[in-house]
């Protein structure tokens, strides 16, 4: 299975959302990282056929789903970010009811329907009005109808906004039980929520792909490039202005700094083991700030 996303570009008016975005992607789990506006859910909408590229062309195993939509659709299961379900339904009415608008035939999607239940350990609530549902089981629910088809691609864009942490553990557990032989793109600004479960990682930043790899390579290529030191708490402010900073704690001896850059940024700062979390601030400040990288 292949899915090549290929020189995509997506304007709103004169807004240029993505610009010649190309990836090509097997099974596994992508996870798509980049900040708030990035292009990520544009990227999103046009894999899952909901939206036409202004160019560019998408093709999942040589068929270009832009102009045969059908051929993905049948194999296709999306979570969008601001997916609503139907307060009043419970989970059961409410999975029937998508079975039937995805043109599933009852018999099937109703045995489906209760094997996703138990998977998703909603069997006792399925009878539950939704309305009534926290938003780990709401998310589950939508996670159900996005798998009601047995999707061989899945796409679920932020998944974990408004997740309290044991959620957001209980949700990364269920797509990694997942993720074999199946296409999952996982959009998210959040690292903590694919660095267990990405095989690859893509970083993107106002509509461009900045880096597609596999995490451990991007932990190999950050080596070096990030920096411990220990300030004064009061001089954090002036600290963030200057460098790149991806975190600071506080400790009886003052301020211990984390800082991503290509050289070392004072005579007494040590070199660190980079983090995930570290290499994608290193992509979407530092190095594009810098134009490249600064050597
Ligand atoms: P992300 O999902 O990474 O936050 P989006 O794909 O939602 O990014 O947005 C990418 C850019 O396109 C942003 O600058 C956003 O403001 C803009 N944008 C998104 N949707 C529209 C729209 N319908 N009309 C105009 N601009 C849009």
């Amino acid at each position: 299975m292949e899915l090549l996303i290929d020189q995509v570009s997506k304007k709103y008016g004169s807004k240029q959302a993505l610009g010649d975005f190309s990836l090509r992607l097997g099974s596994g789990v992508l996870g798509l990282l980049g900040p708030n506006g990035a292009g990520k859910s544009t990227l999103m909408k046009i894999l899952a056929t909901l939206m036409h590229p202004t160019e560019g062309k998408v093709t999942l195993d040589g068929i270009n789903i832009v102009n045969n939509p059908k051929e993905l659709r049948k194999n296709l299961g999306y979570l969008p970010q601001d997916f609503g379900v139907y307060p009043n339904l419970n989970a059961i009415e409410f999975l029937e009811y998508m079975a039937a608008v995805k043109g599933l035939p009852m018999k099937l999607a109703k045995l489906r329907i209760q094997d996703l239940l138990e998977a998703l350990n909603l069997a006792q609530d399925a009878k539950r009005k939704i309305g009534g549902y926290s938003g780990g089981m709401k998310q589950r629910v939508g996670i159900a109808q996005a798998l009601l088809n047995d999707p061989k691609v899945l796409i679920v864009d932020e998944p974990t906004v408004g997740l309290d942490p044991e959620e957001r553990i209980r949700f990364r557990n269920l797509l990694a039980n997942m993720a074999s032989g199946r296409i999952i793109i996982l959009s998210t600004h959040i690292v903590s929520d694919i660095e267990s479960l990405a095989s690859q990682i893509a970083i993107m930043s106002e509509g461009r792909l900045l880096q597609h790899t596999l995490p451990e390579d991007l932990l190999v290529e950050m080596e070096g490039k990030v920096w411990e030191c220990t300030v004064p708490s009061r001089k954090l402010p002036e600290l963030q202005q200057s460098h790149v900073v991806s975190r600071a704690f506080q400790r009886s001896d003052g301020m211990h700094v984390r800082i991503i850059s290509n050289r070392r940024p004072f005579p007494d700062a040590e070199m660190i083991a980079p983090t995930l979390e570290d290499a994608y601030l290193y992509y979407i400040s530092v190095r594009t700030e810098n134009g490249g990288d600064e050597e």
